[in-house]
């Protein structure tokens, strides 16, 4: 594209570098600016599936390193017993690449070494602004960074989202939790599997995610963290039946590493454009945590994004078929997230006691059908 030359890129997270390393591979030179001076930052966890691998991978960036390939997703039911087992390993290989279960800072220092001095850290970007012939972020620091574009990728609490929307809120639930990461496996956590535990008001789980790590969360629906708390004796509270796995988590990680969560989404917001300045990940569909997709849906925006410099003319052209294609699949996302917290940790006997007869019996060719979806991220 004849008028796409540089792009400034603001947030340095997942979407981002993922941005930056896609825009590179074009030929577009991609700056990005990180409002942190180091990422020294809690260290928590994801799960990427297969399509959002297939971007990383495409973009030689080495997942092996960092996370472990999922073979199955355990799931358990209402009382802590076993409902199912899913097969993501292979299905995901059948569909072009595994799913990983991946130590999220490592990521994060990985891919920003591959970025390397195009990625400036300490750079708080305060404002933006669009103009006929370029766009400008301003920093705290009083520097500012032009270019063809500003591309917020800058989170959930976005400040390049302010340019398009000044009052755009995140719509807060009263759900959250905690997450960790720990340097060990609880002993009944067997290598390359994620174990999920669906009790009443309660999501829990536990994930190999390589390197002799693991990633564990409790997540609760109809309450929040409380600061002034031991995390816990509010965990123990909580869980209706506590599984010896996620005992074992709690008894080899120290509260400094629990991190809390809150979850919130943006559901519905439009557009994601203003003159010279697009929003994407998180800063324009923020989605509560329960689906496992926000990470996966903002590398895939960034490989979107990039795939569109080569099939479009224009820069106006080209974020509005980014947010065309892009937000049908994200809105459903964020649904998809919000029904899976009722789904997974709601409080209905009855539901809960016929979603565990049904996860008991899926059969073989309608799991299948189940797992490539989820890996797909259809
Ligand atoms: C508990 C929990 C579990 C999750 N599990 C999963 C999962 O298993 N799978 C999955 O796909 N997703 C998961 N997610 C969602 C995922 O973490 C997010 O969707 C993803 O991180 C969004 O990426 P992003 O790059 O858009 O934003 P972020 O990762 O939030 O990155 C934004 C970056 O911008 C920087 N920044 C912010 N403001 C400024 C500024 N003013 N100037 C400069 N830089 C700025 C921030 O420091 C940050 O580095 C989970 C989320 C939570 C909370």
């Amino acid at each position: 594209m004849k008028n796409l030359k540089r792009a400034v890129i603001i947030g340095g997270g997942i979407g981002g570098l993922t941005l930056a390393l896609a825009l590179r591979k074009k030929g577009v030179e991609a700056k990005v600016f990180e409002k942190y001076d180091h990422f020294q930052q809690h260290r928590t966890g994801f799960l990427i599936w297969t399509y959002a691998i297939k971007v990383l991978q495409g973009l030689d960036v080495d997942v092996d390193r960092v996370g472990a390939p999922l073979e199955v997703f355990e799931v358990y039911g209402r009382k802590g017993q076993p409902l199912t087992e899913m097969p993501i390993g292979t299905v995901s290989r059948e569909m072009g690449a595994d799913s990983y279960e991946i130590n999220r800072r490592a990521l994060i220092e990985m891919m920003s070494e591959m970025v390397g001095p195009d990625l400036a850290a300490g750079k708080n970007c305060i404002s933006v602004e669009s103009f006929e012939d370029r766009a400008v972020a301003h920093f705290e620091d009083g520097s500012s960074a032009e270019g063809d574009v500003v591309i917020g990728c800058d989170g959930a609490n976005s400040t390049v989202r302010k340019f398009i929307h000044e009052n755009a809120e995140l719509n807060m639930f009263n759900a959250g939790g905690w997450i960790a990461i720990m340097d060990q496996h609880p002993p009944d956590l067997k290598p390359n599997r994620h174990m999920d535990f669906w009790e009443p008001g309660i999501k829990a789980g536990v994930a190999d995610i390589g390197n002799g790590e693991a990633r564990w969360y409790v997540g609760m629906n109809g309450a929040l963290p409380n600061p002034d708390r031991s995390i816990k004796e509010q965990i123990v509270e909580a869980v209706p039946v506590l599984p010896q796995v996620i005992q074992q988590c709690l008894d080899l990680t120290d509260e400094k590493e629990m991190v809390p969560v809150m979850g919130g989404d943006l559901l519905a917001l439009k557009p994601w454009l203003k003159g010279r300045v697009l929003i994407m990940g998180d800063a324009a569909h923020a989605t509560s945590p329960y689906a496992g997709m926000g990470a996966c849906a903002a590398i895939a925006d960034a490989g979107h994004l990039a795939e569109l410099t080569g099939a479009c003319t224009d820069i106006t052209e080209m974020f509005q078929r980014f947010q065309d294609d892009r937000k049908p699949i994200t809105d459903g996302i964020i649904e998809e997230s919000r029904d899976s917290l009722d789904m997974s940790a709601g409080s209905s006997k009855i539901k809960n006691w016929f979603r565990d007869l049904k996860m008991q019996h899926i059969p073989d060719k309608a799991m299948h059908k189940i797992v490539a979806d989820m890996v797909n991220g259809n």
